[in-house]
């Protein structure tokens, strides 16, 4: 595998050789202008929107809010390599360097992926998703024509099961809106006359949680407990909540209400998540879902298991914490024009992206490896973007 290095031009192109064997049609050179960017993003629009059906075009445009400001991410110049994936490996996307999914990019998972009806997607996640299930079920099959079972997870949840059939790979969640987008989940923290009624409708779906703000009878909510709403009335007399840190501030009270502590909310609730990028999405088939309380179960099943040794070869890697959740870190010029970086489905390759002026790179993971004094001494020239880290942990 080559060495990790941020050398721009010649060492990118040895390595983008090295992989594709030969330079892609779309060049990933670094410091590409910003109108060079915007003409394949908006080419790729039209196509999209010609090709794709079920693509949801609302126009929409590349700027993202980001913090409190609105920034142009197309002006952005980074170094970026490809090189080889490894199993199993986290490499996690930061929320800060994609954005919310633009909508040009979005589209519906086919039905035979989804375990839901509103499954959306960036378009990046389709062919990668398509072909895994492909070699998944080909696998699964010819384990049971050997006479073998596949091992899922036990409906009453207490432990592992064999079966003697198989299922598709299917997603039940991939995009999911952020704070930044309209129809965010928990947009309704930010009026304060909806507070009773959506607490109590969840205390009551809930009821070991939203302890500290019931009544004495243990059932109805008591808004004069609540630290959601006391955060409004202090904050929010005269205005209204509308930058991100706003929508922060008011999402930690409603953890405080539904956990005791933000500390531990932040372990289940997360306020900005990869799957805002529509690049992260949860398994739920062949005995994985998205629930904490089987996860040791999870780890057992036949699908985890090949995953473990096979996603990479599709691009995917994991968040070990969670054996449903899985993610794709792109270049962020696919990301936003939804021209693929792999141009010969051999998507067995690891993105290494590195902003130019910042050296901030676009996995949580690069960021470690490369923490250099240098980095830590420029902190303020984000033409990349600015950190939002603290706020993208979580259960993601
Ligand atoms: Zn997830």
């Amino acid at each position: 595998m080559a060495t990790i290095t941020y050398n721009p031009a010649e060492t990118l192109q040895e390595a983008e050789e090295q992989v594709f064997g030969k330079k892609p049609p779309v060049s990933t050179n670094a410091q590409k202008s910003e109108e060079e960017i915007s003409q394949v993003a908006s080419q790729q629009r039209g196509i999209t929107e010609a090709q794709n059906q079920e693509a949801v075009s609302c126009g929409g445009s590349q700027k993202q809010v980001i913090g409190d400001s609105e920034q142009d991410l197309t002006t952005v110049s980074t170094n970026i390599q490809i090189i080889s994936g490894e199993p199993y490996t986290e490499n996690r996307p930061k929320t800060s360097a994609f954005g919310e999914l633009p909508p040009s990019n979005k589209v519906r998972m086919p039905a035979d992926f989804r375990a839901r009806g509103n499954v959306f997607a960036h378009s990046l996640i389709v062919s990668r998703f398509e072909l895994m299930n492909r070699e998944w079920m080909q696998f699964a099959n010819s384990l049971l024509r050997s006479g073998e079972k596949i091992v899922s997870v036990k409906k009453d949840e207490t432990g592992n099961t064999q079966v003697d059939r198989v299922e598709n790979i299917k997603i039940s969640s991939c995009y999911r809106p952020g704070p930044s987008d309209s129809s965010w989940a928990y947009r309704w923290i930010l009026n304060k006359n909806q507070h009773k009624a959506k607490l109590q409708g969840e205390a009551n779906a809930n009821p070991s949680q939203f302890v500290g703000i019931r009544s004495e009878n243990e059932k109805v909510v008591d808004l004069s407990r609540s630290e959601l709403h006391r955060r409004f009335k202090r904050r929010f007399k005269n205005t209204k909540p509308s930058t991100i840190a706003d929508k922060e501030y008011l999402f930690d009270g409603y953890l405080i209400d539904r956990y005791g502590s933000k500390q531990r909310g932040r372990r289940f609730l997360a306020f900005i998540s990869v799957h805002n990028s529509g690049l992260a999405f949860d398994v739920r088939s062949n005995g994985l879902i998205s629930k904490k309380a089987t996860t040791k179960y999870q780890k057992n099943t036949t699908l985890f298991k090949w995953m473990r040794e096979n996603a990479h070869k599709y691009g995917f890697t994991p968040y070990k914490r969670e054996p449903w959740h899985w993610e794709l870190l792109p270049t962020r010029e696919s990301y936003f024009s939804s021209i693929d970086y792999v141009q010969d489905k051999n998507y067995n390759v690891r993105v290494v992206e590195q902003g130019v002026l910042t050296g901030l790179s676009t996995s949580k993971r690069d960021e470690v490896l490369n923490k250099r004094e240098d980095d830590i001494k420029q902190p303020q020239q984000y033409s990349f973007l600015k950190e939002f880290e603290k706020t993208s942990q979580g259960v993601a």
